[in-house]
């Protein structure tokens, strides 16, 4: 756009230069919609910081004996409403500025640095959004997560090779644990366009709840020999143990 600055400033019209530029050019946070030098605000930035988990291990939550799960971030206040920022008013860039954050706590992790030693050819798995779902919102925010996830951290991404088949309700909606388990049965397939030799797996989401997208996914990648060695979320609920009873 500088050109349309060097037009408009030859035209000696240099506030007018300023203004058109300022609003070409600086981009907004798409949170506070203030000025920012990155994606997000140093304030925007500073609250989300906020909800960072105290530990990326969450040890009092494997996925299964062999799985761990790591998750950045506490789904809650600023971060929470950044995730649904991006979803629902189309801001992909947010996941981007998360995805830097994600990696820098990944390499920082000794966990995360056995794991690489222990499973030395890992490729990281967003999990897929349906095609009707893709379509209505334009983008996967967990594959815009996992991508840049992965460039940061130097890993390999295979955003293709689990396919999401069948348009589940979301999980919220379900009343039971059966018809939760129900609605996810089969709800993914492995491509074989896209299948890999790199056969261990990251799986990365954005939010973990009940773990039972993961948990499918996890089956559906199994029945394809395919192992997941680690499951990464940006964000999950911080579960409060119930208050000791006074005696
Ligand atoms: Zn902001």
């Amino acid at each position: 756009m500088k050109w349309l600055q060097s037009i408009v400033s030859s035209l000696k019209i240099d506030r007018l230069a300023n203004t058109i530029g300022d609003s070409l050019w600086q981009a907004n946070c798409p949170l506070c919609k203030r000025p920012a030098d990155g994606i997000l605000c140093k304030d925007c930035d500073r609250q989300i910081m906020a909800y960072q988990s105290a530990d990326f291990l969450q040890k009092d939550h494997p996925i299964s004996s062999n799985i761990p799960l790591y998750s950045w971030g506490i789904y809650d206040g600023a971060l929470k409403r950044a995730i649904a920022s991006c979803k629902y008013d189309n801001h992909p860039e947010i996941m981007e500025a998360i995805a830097a954050k994600m990696a820098d706590t990944w390499k920082r992790s000794t966990e995360s640095q056995k794991l690489r030693q222990a499973f030395p050819k890992l490729s990281v798995v967003p999990i897929p959004l349906h095609s009707n779902k893709l379509k209505s919102r334009g983008f996967n925010q967990a594959e815009v997560l996992a991508k840049r996830f992965c460039e940061l951290s130097n890993l390999s991404c295979n955003a293709m090779l689990l396919q999401r088949v069948k348009d589940t309700k979301a999980q919220m909606q379900t009343k039971s644990s059966k018809e939760r388990i129900e609605n996810l049965a089969r709800a993914f397939t492995v491509s074989f366009q896209h299948n890999s030799n790199q056969r261990n797996i990251i799986l990365f989401d954005d939010i973990y709840t009940t773990g039972a997208t993961i948990r499918e996914a996890i089956a559906t990648l199994a029945t394809h020999q395919f192992r997941t060695c680690a499951v990464i979320v940006l964000a999950r609920p911080q579960f409060q143990l119930p208050k000791p009873q006074n005696s």
